[in-house]
């Protein structure tokens, strides 16, 4: 079927209580892997295509690849920019036919955030493209690259969650909670009862970014106070690295046993991928 956008399948996860998985596409086996895994699971899925990885990924080759794999596929699918930080990157996602864009504002002070996210707002949804935006900061630095800490100074105010909706007419809200991309320094610690707060001063569902590392218990207390968006990267990363060094470690190996690696890694990736489903409680969601 053609990409759905992100709130036809966010309005729907809210409303019965599970996740939708936005796992990171940075080239085509990921993008393989993460719709086979949807397949295998009958869940809906998110393919975010972040800005930071524009430069291992071109969007005027994959996109079309993923137009494809999206029309045969049995499951609905959004296309989101992941992290969108430039207007050039916003424009360039939109006319290559994205059907989400994320703008992250979490670096501007909160007048700027409202200014600018509410720019793009405007011009999306006269695309029919939904928008997802930051309020607060997310801890680590996207892409997944060094080991990062939430600082609670950047927590998401539930005071200001309501006005920042209210005025941007966004259709989710990432949260900053407490989470963090990359590996986690420690155990995750959730502020639930921020979330919690969030939940009930906004009523539009919500994005925990940050994915990795968060444990079942916790990501299952999240979605029922509103997250129907997780975000997923290091994780896929991690695997795909992890059967590359086995892999190239195993003996025996031949001149031209490389694609059977990268069929390898692509396994290990879908295996993640199904593992998150379930725990989003996607499974079956399509
Ligand atoms: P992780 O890499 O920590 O899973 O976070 C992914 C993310 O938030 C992408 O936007
Ligand atoms: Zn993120």
């Amino acid at each position: 079927m053609p990409l759905v956008n992100l709130k036809e399948l966010l309005d729907d996860a809210y409303k019965r209580k599970y996740a939708v998985g936005a796992f990171n596409v940075v080239n085509l086996d990921f993008l393989e892997a993460i719709v086979k895994a949807a397949e295998i699971k009958n869940s809906p899925v998110i393919l975010n295509i972040a800005e930071v990885h524009f430069p291992f990924v071109t969007l005027e080759n994959i996109v079309p690849s993923i137009k494809a794999v999206s029309e045969r596929a049995r499951v609905p699918m959004a296309l989101n920019l992941d992290h969108g930080l430039s207007f050039e990157a916003i424009v360039r996602a939109i006319r290559n036919g994205f059907t989400s864009i994320m703008f992250d504002g979490s670096t501007l002070n909160y007048e700027e955030n409202i200014e600018k996210t509410s720019e793009v707002v405007k011009l999306c949804h006269a695309a029919n493209i939904s928008v997802e935006a930051e309020l607060g900061a997310v801890g680590g630095e996207e892409g997944g690259g060094l080991e990062g800490d939430a600082d609670p100074s950047l927590f998401t105010d539930p005071g200001k969650a309501a006005h920042f909706v209210k005025s941007t007419q966004i259709d989710a809200l990432a949260v900053a909670i407490g989470n963090s991309h990359g590996k986690y320094k420690g155990v995750p610690n959730l502020d639930f009862t921020r979330l919690e707060q969030i939940k009930e001063a906004t009523g539009i569902p919500l994005v925990l970014h940050g994915g990795s590392g968060i444990s079942t218990s916790d990501f299952r207390k999240a979605i029922g106070l509103g997250i129907s968006k997780i975000n997923f990267f290091t994780g896929m990363s991690q695997a795909a690295l992890e059967t590359t060094t086995s892999a190239i470690a195993a003996t025996g190996q031949k001149y031209n046993d490389y694609p059977l690696l990268l069929t390898k890694v692509k396994e290990s990736i879908t295996n993640v991928v199904m593992e998150q489903m379930d725990i989003f409680l996607s499974t079956d969601k399509a």
